[in-house]
């Protein structure tokens, strides 16, 4: 099973951890490299896994835990699916404290059975994960012990695959950031309909969009929260790094994970910015119709070199080097350019 595990930090929130392949319970480590198994779910995650869908997502609410954070968590996620469209499948799992305790013994029982009863759908032979003593009850643990996470995992051995968006004891976060992580994670949905892409261009992709659809439901401020991000990238820079140390696809390297959000949320959301604003219609609706599927038919590199009118993928990154140099009214100014 691949699992991308997201729990950002956008303020001073938990820090971000890294994706990673998981094999609870696989036996005999099947799943390790070089199996067929294993190389079939690369292939599936570097094509793109969700596909366009009638149904809207399905929540799962830990029974005990307030309806209240699960309408402020979906009005993100609509927010989100109103603009870039209706993917996955997707199961939004929901849970947390409330009042000192994480439900019922009989409500996290149904919960987690919830959870783990289409992940035993596996279609992969031999495939016997106890989801309800591994994965399912992680889940209670980590609502008891009172950590925040918000993350996407990508159940793969299904058919078809689906999204799984999981938010524990996301009311800790605030109410105005529910939705922006409503926002944030249903982006990563939309993207995985499409071959993956680079660290940057995924998590600052998802930044982005919560920053600029957040906005237009005053649950941030657009400018305020890009002119933070371009601090926290401003610090990696000053460490000379860059998007080019960020590129990774599947595994975060051990290396770059203290430089994760500073680069791959921060500075990626400003390079999705100067992406739009350096493309010929400067429109977030074309990054959207004509940007994604574009890195279907040439590759991510081919498509933000074409994209951006750069000739290739290091004159883009030059250019946005210099972007990084420019001064702070100059880089906002960027901002005025974009349009819907
Ligand atoms: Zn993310």
């Amino acid at each position: 099973m691949i699992r991308f595990i997201d729990g950002y930090c956008w303020w001073p929130l938990r820090f971000v951890l890294l994706i990673s392949l998981l094999c609870i319970g696989c036996r005999g480590g099947f799943l390790g490299k070089g199996n067929p198994e294993f190389e079939d779910v690369q292939q599936k995650l570097l094509e793109g896994v969700f596909t366009p869908q009638d149904a809207p997502p399905e929540y799962i609410l830990l029974d005990g835990y307030p309806v209240e954070y699960q309408e402020a968590i979906g009005a993100g996620i609509d927010v989100a699916r109103k603009f870039l469209g209706n993917h996955g499948p997707v199961r939004v799992y929901i849970l947390g404290k409330s009042r000192g305790e994480v439900g019922t013994t009989d409500s996290r029982a149904a919960f987690v059975e919830q959870y783990c009863g289409p992940r035993n759908k596996s279609t992969i032979e031999g495939f016997d994960e106890d989801c309800l003593a591994g994965p399912g009850q992680r889940l209670i643990d980590a609502a008891i012990r009172g950590d925040q996470e918000a993350y996407l995992s990508i159940v793969i051995f299904t058919d078809p695959p689906y999204a799984e968006l999981v938010f524990i004891n996301s009311h800790e976060w605030g109410e105005q950031d529910m939705p922006l992580r409503g926002i944030h994670e249903y982006t990563h949905v939309f993207q995985h309909q499409y071959p993956s892409a680079p660290g940057w261009l995924t998590e600052g992709g998802a930044v982005f969009f919560e920053a600029w659809l957040g906005d237009q439901n005053q649950w941030v401020d657009f400018r305020g929260a890009m002119r933070r991000s371009m601090k926290n990238a401003l610090t990696a820079v000053a460490d000379e790094k860059g998007l080019s140390d960020m590129e990774y696809l599947l595994d975060l390297p051990q290396e770059m994970e203290a430089y994760h959000r500073n680069i791959a949320y921060d500075m990626g959301a400003w390079a999705v910015a100067f992406i739009i604003a350096n493309s010929s219609e400067k429109s977030i609706s074309e990054f959207r119709d004509r940007f994604y599927p574009s890195m279907r038919d040439e590759g991510w590199k081919e498509a933000v070199s074409r994209f951006t009118g750069s000739r290739d993928l290091g004159h883009f990154y030059s250019r946005f080097d210099e972007f990084l140099q420019q001064s702070s009214h100059q880089q906002m100014e960027l901002l005025d350019a974009i349009q819907p």
